[in-house]
């Protein structure tokens, strides 16, 4: 058990929630990671499948977890006020962020996002213990129990945090939102992945339908692919999928992936990995 170390996919979609019939199979959730680390436990993002975590916390006993945000776009966030583990005062949590400082805290983003006239109740009604914490990227954060999580800031409007999370002597980096330059690898992604075992990507796009979306913020499998090989990653995780890609679409990028770069996996909700 001290050893265990996996992650767990609650939501896997970027942009907006698109649950349906021609989503069923990889999901219809936005993003939100559950990590064991031995005991610990640490979240990445609180998008929609957030609500799915939490109807699984509550089934187990009092929770002290590390959230860690990429960012604050609201298919990152919009889950919080309907995790339900955060309204039980035996519950603790540490949040983080670290793309906000100097204009903004993360304490204040969240609270404004649950304030009237866009939310019914305030951010004060958690009953859990809450602590704040911003950072700048770049810096590493120490958790605690050998937990390390070094950070690198990414290419996204209004900027993002990609995430290395070390334990047990392997590594989970969680790299979303982010942008690649074609031909330009991104020298701060390399640096984050470099020897990882399991890379998860922003792979909203193709890169046949990238030149479409320059400026959106968003990246490809394929561009995910070149990284892991540049860096000498392990295992390239497909993650942060388009809402318009429907199951028949993630098939396709799945036989693609496998024959691009062998041993390539598509996220889909429910899906644990260990690296
Ligand atoms: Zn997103
Ligand atoms: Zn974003």
């Amino acid at each position: 058990m001290a050893q265990r170390f996996d992650v767990t996919f609650w939501g896997v979609r970027g942009s907006i929630a698109c649950p349906g019939a021609d989503t069923m199979r990889y999901g219809g959730n936005t993003a939100c990671l559950e990590i064991r680390c031995g005991e610990r436990l640490v979240i990445l993002d609180g998008g929609t499948g957030m609500r799915l975590l939490g109807l699984a916390l509550d089934h187990g006993g009092k929770v002290d977890a590390d959230l860690l945000f990429t960012h604050t776009h609201f298919d990152h966030i919009c889950g919080l006020p309907f995790f339900s583990t955060v309204y039980d005062p035996k519950n603790r949590f540490r949040l983080w962020a670290g793309h906000l400082l100097p204009d903004h805290t993360l304490r204040y983003v969240l609270s404004e996002m649950m304030m009237a006239p866009l939310f019914p109740i305030p951010i004060t009604v958690f009953g859990a213990e809450m602590e704040f914490h911003d950072f700048h990227a770049g810096e590493t954060l120490q958790l605690g129990d050998r937990i390390v999580a070094r950070t690198a800031p990414l290419n996204h409007p209004n900027g993002a945090t990609g995430y290395r999370i070390e334990y047990a002597g392997k590594s989970i980096c969680y790299v979303t939102d982010t942008e690649h330059v074609p031909g330009k690898p991104d020298a701060n992604v390399l640096g984050l992945i470099r020897d990882a075992d399991l890379v998860i990507y922003d792979s909203t796009y193709t890169d046949a339908q990238f030149a479409k979306h320059v400026g959106w913020g968003h990246s490809t499998w394929e561009e995910g692919a070149r990284l892991c090989d540049a860096a000498h990653a392990r295992q390239l995780v497909i993650f942060h999928h388009d809402p318009a890609h429907d199951d028949e679409f993630m098939d396709g990028i799945r036989a693609a992936a496998e024959k691009a770069r062998p041993g390539t996996i598509v996220a889909h909700e429910g899906l644990t990995l260990t690296p």
